[in-house]
């Protein structure tokens, strides 16, 4: 049986006392969804302390929204993994879309930051996903596996085992738009298989995430999908109730 994740990714939302809020509503609302569901909230840095204060013994994890690729130094306004970790953080998100699009990150970039998130007990949510120029130019199936050959291919199978990825389509994040519960079912199925090809039965156990206008009206119909194993949620993160509906669509 693979885990069951819905993971929210605040993105630069929130000031530290409204997320203390949705935070504390998450974990309330918890309670109440059953441990065979596991929640992680990702928010800014600024909040990360707090909110492993809140969540503490409530059965949300945390994770940050990227860190550094170096160790420590000389590397004005990064935070490093260490640092991170050192929160009581227990994962990451790698190669989200927005980082690759706004800041350049390359693979070359998700490798060394991939390392420090391993060296530093962190779990990576490495985000993979195509933009629509190469949906539509029948290109997805190749860019996504090239995401995966390039970072994922690097770890050791010790690491590969705690791995989370999450399959995003750009052309969905953030636009209410929605792959349909097949298109989803289709690439996790070609991730599952690109890292069976270097991993073996362990990829197997890896949960694969569907994000990209994920919403309690969709949930339901995607996480039916025998590989798709939750959800990285953007927008309907930002509400706990949402968030928490989201939850509970692989309740029903
Ligand atoms: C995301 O950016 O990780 C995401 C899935 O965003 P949204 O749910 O808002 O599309």
């Amino acid at each position: 049986m693979r885990r069951k994740i819905v993971a929210g990714n605040w993105k630069m939302n929130t000031t530290p006392a409204e997320g203390a809020e949705l935070a504390k509503a998450v974990a309330a609302g918890k309670k109440e969804i059953c441990d065979c569901v596991n929640f992680i909230v990702c928010p800014p840095y600024t909040h990360l302390s707090e909110v492993v204060r809140i969540t503490r013994g409530t059965g949300v994890a945390v994770g940050a929204q990227d860190c550094a690729t170096e160790e420590k130094g000389a590397f004005t306004g990064e935070v490093s993994a260490r640092m991170i970790a050192s929160l009581g953080v227990e994962y990451v998100i790698l190669g989200h879309s927005e980082r690759r699009q706004y800041y350049g990150e390359t693979s070359e970039t998700l490798n060394r930051k991939m390392r420090q998130a391993y060296a530093n007990g962190l779990t990576p949510i490495y985000c993979v996903g195509e933009k629509l120029e190469e949906r539509e130019d029948g290109r997805h199936f190749d860019v996504v596996k090239a995401q995966l050959e390039e970072v994922i291919y690097h770890l050791t199978p010790e690491q590969f085992e705690r791995l989370i990825v999450a399959y995003e389509p750009v052309w969905a994040i953030g636009t209410g738009k929605t792959a349909t519960a097949d298109q989803a079912q289709e690439m996790h199925a070609h991730i599952r298989r690109t890292l069976a090809a270097k991993f073996g039965a362990t990829a197997e156990q890896t949960p694969i995430l569907y994000g990209g206008s994920c919403k309690p009206s969709n949930a339901g119909e995607l996480f039916a999908k025998e590989d798709v194993d939750g959800g990285l949620i953007g927008g309907a993160a930002l509400e706990a109730d949402s968030f928490l509906q989201i939850g509970k669509a692989f309740l029903k």
